[in-house]
């Protein structure tokens, strides 16, 4: 199966998505984890000890979206590899309608197909009260609300895309855990 998972900053992508990586063992990758990790990871004078990190860290702390070009080439490295060929979960990714696009593009090529893309709906102040309590160094109160306010300006088009595509799950994420993921399960056709 593969699965996209799409939701501002606080939606419950990462919550939903360990769920479903437990129920169907499927690859996770969430972008921002990657990010995140290769920022964290600095030598002995406090820079970035990958070349990941060092290109985006600015980004990530501002709240503000790594560009285009860069995802797109990290995605299609990691998408062409061997372990993800049966399938996977991609959290984070795509965020933009040319990301989207390309990674169909990606599709085409390795014959592969979208299977759906999952959109967690989450009103601002909720996603907002969410972010700042999980104190993350990209979860400050103004790269928050700009996180927000880019994914109003840049995700949310995008799903157009996969709504013209008959390929988007519209659920809703202002639920609990458990009755999100209910709600998941239940559109993707795993239960009644
Ligand atoms: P997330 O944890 O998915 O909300 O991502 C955290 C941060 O990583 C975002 O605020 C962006 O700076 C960056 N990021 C993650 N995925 C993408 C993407 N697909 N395109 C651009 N930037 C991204």
């Amino acid at each position: 199966m593969r699965l996209v998972v799409l939701g501002g900053p606080g939606a419950g992508r990462g919550t939903q998505c360990e769920l479903l990586r437990r129920q169907f063992g499927m690859i996770w990758i969430s972008t921002g984890d990657i990010l995140r990790k290769a920022i964290a990871a600095k030598d002995s004078d406090g820079d970035c000890q990958t070349e990941l990190g060092r290109q985006t860290h600015q980004y990530v702390e501002q709240g503000e979206l790594v560009p285009d070009e860069l995802m797109i080439q990290f995605m299609r490295q990691r998408l062409l590899q061997p372990d993800v060929a049966k399938g996977w979960l991609l959290d984070g990714y795509p965020r933009t309608a040319f990301q989207a696009e390309e990674l169909d593009f990606l599709l085409d090529e390795v014959k592969q197909q979208l299977d759906q893309a999952i959109y967690l709906e989450v009103p601002d102040d909720v996603l907002m009260q969410r972010s700042t309590a999980r104190g993350r160094f990209d979860d400050q109160p103004e790269s928050v609300q700009r996180r927000i306010e880019l994914f109003r300006e840049c995700t949310q088009p995008m799903l157009e895309y996969y709504e013209l595509r008959d390929r988007l799950l519209r659920i809703d994420g202002n639920q609990s855990i458990e009755q999100v993921q209910q709600e998941i399960l239940k559109r993707l056709g795993v239960i009644v």
